[in-house]
């Protein structure tokens, strides 16, 4: 046994994968990509697939860059590893911190870093915590987190993060964190207007502030636009309202930037987009395209000072904290995404086109809604377009949509019955067409499933 069918029955019989259901995988059989390039996948059978989701909103450059490819060589030649705990640093973690403090909001000039967005969001925790202790406000310990919000995989990270399905296994959240409404409109928003519904979304946070006692209420953690979610865009009148409320209440305010980050809405961070003055903000994927794994916090300047000038030691960190070959690629991708004007073409082109792109499904007999900033869309599949009412069993319309645009070459994602777009932002105009028309191929061909008799 070779090639597919070998790897198929390795996986099936050693593997256990994130995210899906393992027995269910055991029996299909899991395919197998082995190459990339630009916005596209092939699998290990030859076949090319567009990759409307940019691996997993990560690949914002594009696949199979040589550069990113050469410096990661160089620097394993170089200098493969060494830590950052014995009082050492590294040149291209020096440069990389120097780097993001560049194109990160003006108050925010220092980086923690960590190996991915859940670490992130973990080493979040305990430096808001530390920061109140430090402040001497120990009883500040709660943190507002938000339903349906993904922060990550790691105990901390999904206990912050608001995925119900998640916390059913292995009994969190852990303790000390609360979640309120998400700004989720189109599901939840009723007969307000959208506007109406993002202030009183919003004012769940003061609500839940004043329920809890503003004295033990440490931080108010969200995604700029929820990502697993569902791309939920919040109202315009969301995240004003939030800035004000966490500034009442003196509330420290971190921004989960591992999607938006790096370019995904035409601004290099989602705070710039929706303007906020966070005081941490974890990253991740885009940091690096994914080419290597890398995240950390970027920690606003009030915010790092009282750390560093009070804590003592630091008693928190990773082996690979600023491993130097992920620092490397993470550099050298800046530098292109710079260079290129990349995150300039997703805000002035590539953005606004991809959103009237959209429109054109809008139509559609199924389609309730569609949005999107930048390179970050949404498409909400409803049985009644008036009432918003959603299909009797969700998740079926959506997983079959997705499976009919793959069975044509076309990788997009599903929530629900969301079906969810993130490109690598070097999309050109006729991939993006391609996306369009491949979705409403089957968009098509699951109403014609779902309607036999019409
Ligand atoms: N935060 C957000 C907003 C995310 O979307 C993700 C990953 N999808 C994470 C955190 C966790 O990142 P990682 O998978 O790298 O641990």
């Amino acid at each position: 046994m070779t090639g597919t069918a070998q790897w198929q029955q390795q996986a099936r019989e050693h593997l256990f994968q994130p995210f899906v259901d393992n027995a269910a995988l055991q029996r299909e059989g899991a395919r197998v990509i082995t190459r990339a390039e630009g916005a596209c996948i092939w699998d290990s059978d030859g076949n090319r697939f567009l990759d409307a989701f940019a691996g997993l909103w990560c690949v914002n450059i594009g696949y199979g860059r040589p550069e990113l490819a050469a410096v990661a060589a160089r620097q394993m030649q170089e200098l493969p590893y060494y830590n950052l705990f014995f009082k050492t640093v590294t040149p291209p973690v020096a440069e990389l911190a120097a780097a993001i403090a560049e194109l990160a909001p003006a108050h925010m000039n220092r980086v923690f870093f960590t190996n991915s967005g859940s670490e992130a969001n973990d080493s979040v925790y305990r430096m808001v915590r530390l920061y109140w202790q430090l402040q001497e406000q120990p009883e500040r310990q709660v943190i507002i987190a938000r339903h349906n919000a993904y922060h990550g995989s790691t105990v901390a990270g999904a206990s912050l993060g608001g995925m119900a399905p998640m916390h059913r296994q292995g009994g969190l959240p852990i303790p000390g964190i609360e979640h309120i409404q998400q700004p989720y409109w189109f599901d939840e928003g009723g007969d307000l207007s959208p506007e109406e519904f993002g202030l009183q979304a919003a004012r769940a946070l003061e609500e839940r502030i004043l329920a809890v006692g503003p004295e033990k209420v440490a931080a108010f953690i969200a995604e700029p636009i929820q990502g697993a979610g569902g791309v939920i865009i919040p109202p315009a009148t969301y995240w004003p309202e939030i800035q004000r409320i966490v500034r009442k209440y003196n509330i420290l305010l971190v921004v989960d930037e591992v999607i938006c980050g790096f370019g995904r809405t035409g601004e290099w961070f989602g705070s710039d987009y929706y303007d906020l003055q966070p005081d941490l903000m974890p990253i991740a994927k885009g940091l690096s395209s994914g080419y290597a794994p890398i995240g950390g916090v970027i920690m606003a300047d009030d915010f790092a000072t009282v750390l560093a000038e009070k804590a003592g030691d630091f008693n928190h960190g990773f082996t690979y904290s600023g491993h130097p070959v992920s620092a490397a690629v993470a550099l050298e991708n800046l530098r292109i995404l710079r260079a290129e004007g990349i995150v300039t073409r997703v805000r002035e082109h590539a953005g606004p086109r991809f959103r009237q792109c959209l429109q054109q499904l809008a139509d559609h007999p199924m389609v309730g809604e569609v949005r999107a900033v930048g390179l970050l869309g949404a498409v909400e599949l409803v049985r009644n377009r008036e009432t918003r009412e959603r299909f009797p069993q969700v998740g079926q319309t959506g997983a079959l949509c997705r499976d009919l645009a793959l069975e044509e070459g076309l990788v997009l994602r599903a929530t629900g019955d969301t079906l969810l777009f993130s490109p690598p932002l070097i999309l050109n105009d006729q991939q993006m067409d391609e996306i369009i028309k491949t979705t409403k191929s089957a968009l098509d061909r699951a109403w014609a499933q779902l309607n036999p008799n019409r």
